[in-house]
């Protein structure tokens, strides 16, 4: 999964020619950075590959994470204070406080065998306060993104996809992060293409982009050379990437092809060799073909054997392996500072009545399901051997 696996000279070329100039700032210094555009050349290629299978132009803007992305996402849409965005318990936290910092209110929907947000119970919670349906294409694999398409479709709603964990994924070879008006990526430290710190935020409308790509540098609308003469028609914040940061990732998105086609020859190594134990049923991925792999999920028979299966292969020294019910960042059981509404300032939420005993509601299909789910981390840097090994390993935990 992590590109920083396969770090080399291609990265190392790129972040050098950025020192050389001295330009770290992706706008302006149009003298000294001698052409250099590296936050540029990254959306260009980015554009170029989500628009090639999406069909259709798709614009790409670059945030300084992918927690910005969203926040800039839910902006431009004109989500804020009060609107109620659907999301599932199964994320990153940053999904949530991207929600809560844009002002709106998280109402969790359950998540089904996709171990994505259920397309049924997401339609369930909608109310005249709904605006928006935010899914996340977890583990690198697809929630049932047209089934949501089309019930926002209905209601009126924005769909937002985050897909900070599945670049490369598609359904019906769209790629995800173009089905929804905004798509969000990540490629911090761990992700499958990483640059340290870094995000974009893409959507097939332009305007949207434009809104974006201003509100993320303090709302100046880039028209022109001359940033000392460019309009404001918006406040923003600074949700900038560096070119330093753009430099390292323009270097790793090159790879992305490479990337994917070994996480899915890695990933079917383990599907295949493990698919005649009885005692394990496969995450169910709506399109097979478009998974970017990047995570092996498995369920055992219940929650007692899950976490027997999770501390077995642990000793069995299978490294990489999830069991995310017990895991406070990525799970909803544990977030008690998000159920609680506490953070170091003042939440607009605290105005809300309610909305803390709203957050506790219990979500008994979701719970059922993550009690019973193991993932593994899929690398790119295993050899044959490594893999062999660690095969037997896991059939003598999992048989
Ligand atoms: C990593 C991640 C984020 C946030 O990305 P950062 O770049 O770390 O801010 C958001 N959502 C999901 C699902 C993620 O995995």
């Amino acid at each position: 999964m992590p590109g920083f696996e396969i770090f080399g000279d291609e990265e190392r070329k790129e972040v050098n020619e950025v020192l050389d100039t001295g330009v770290l700032f992706r706008y302006g210094f149009e003298g000294p950075r001698k052409e250099r555009r590296k936050a540029k050349e990254f959306e260009t290629l980015l554009s170029d590959i989500l628009s090639r299978g999406a069909k259709g132009q798709v614009y790409t803007h670059l945030c300084s994470s992918g927690t910005a992305a969203l926040v800039t996402a839910l902006s431009a849409c004109g989500i804020g204070a009060g609107d109620e965005v659907i999301v599932p318990p199964f994320t990153f936290i940053a999904t949530i406080e991207a929600v809560l910092q844009a002002g709106a209110v998280p109402v969790f929907a359950e998540i089904d065998e996709t171990l994505c947000l259920s397309p049924e119970s997401a339609k369930n919670l909608i109310t005249e306060k709904t605006r928006c349906i935010l899914p996340v294409h977890m583990c690198g694999a697809m929630a049932k993104i047209k089934e949501i398409s089309a019930i926002c479709e209905t209601h009126n709603l924005v769909l937002i996809e985050d897909a900070c964990q599945a670049i490369g994924g598609s359904v019906d070879g769209i790629p995800l992060g173009t089905f929804g008006k905004m798509g969000c990526f990540s490629f911090d430290a761990v992700k499958t293409i990483t640059c340290g710190e870094g995000g974009g935020v893409v959507s097939r409308n332009k305007d949207l982009y434009l809104l974006a790509d201003a509100f993320s540098d303090h709302g100046h609308d880039h028209i022109g050379t001359d940033r000392g003469a460019e309009g404001h028609a918006i406040l923003g914040t600074n949700y900038r990437i560096s070119e330093l940061n753009a430099a390292v990732g323009l270097a790793q998105l090159r790879k992305l092809g490479r990337i994917l086609e070994t996480q899915r020859r890695n990933k079917a190594f383990f599907k295949n060799g493990l698919g005649d134990l009885s005692g394990i049923r496969f995450r169910k991925i709506p399109d097979p073909d478009g998974d970017s792999a990047t995570f092996f999920t498995f369920f055992l028979q219940d929650e007692k054997s899950a976490r027997e299966a999770s501390q077995a292969l642990s000793r069995a020294k299978v490294d990489g392996c999830f069991y995310w019910f017990d895991n406070n960042w990525h799970y909803i059981r544990k977030w008690d500072h998000l159920k609680n509404l506490r953070t170091a300032g003042k939440l607009p939420l605290d105005l809300i009545e309610g909305i803390s005993s709203n957050l506790q509601k219990p979500l008994p299909e979701s719970d059922a399901i993550m009690a019973r789910a193991v993932s593994m981390l899929i690398k790119l840097s295993w050899t044959e051997k490594d893999m062999e090994e660690r095969l037997l390993r896991m059939r003598e935990v999992l048989k």
